[in-house]
């Protein structure tokens, strides 16, 4: 399923964003909607859904997302945070763009909602 999402044309340029980082995999802005004081998103530049349809070949697309996330959280000042990934609608997924989450700078409750 490749399909066009804000995402997509965030990465193409054509809508603007509070951009923080950016490689040849992925890129990283913050949340048009925070939901705590850091609230930014990692997505890669390749199409992907979501975790549904990923195979053993993104491995290390996969692994390079999270240890970018871990670097930004750090950079961003933050001793604890969260990276969250919803999967399907039902699980909250909104953007049908593979894309994590960081969010901290405030205690997070947990189980979340
Ligand atoms: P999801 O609910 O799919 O896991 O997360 C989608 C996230 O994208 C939401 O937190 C929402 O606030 C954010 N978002 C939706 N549209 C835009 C946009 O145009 N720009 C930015 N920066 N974030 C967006």
């Amino acid at each position: 399923m490749t399909g066009e999402t804000i995402f997509s044309r965030i990465i193409k340029g054509e809508i603007p964003c509070d951009e923080i980082y950016s490689d040849d995999k992925c890129i990283a802005f913050r949340d048009i909607e925070p939901q705590a004081p850091v609230h930014i998103l990692v997505i890669p530049k390749k199409t992907i859904v979501n975790l549904k349809e990923v195979g053993a070949e993104e491995q290390e697309l996969l692994g390079h997302l999270l240890l970018i996330s871990a670097q930004i959280a750090k950079k961003e000042g933050l001793e604890d945070w969260r990276t969250v990934i919803n999967t399907g609608a039902e699980a909250g997924q909104t953007v049908f763009h593979l894309h994590i989450h960081i969010i901290g700078g405030r205690k997070l409750n947990w189980p979340p909602g």
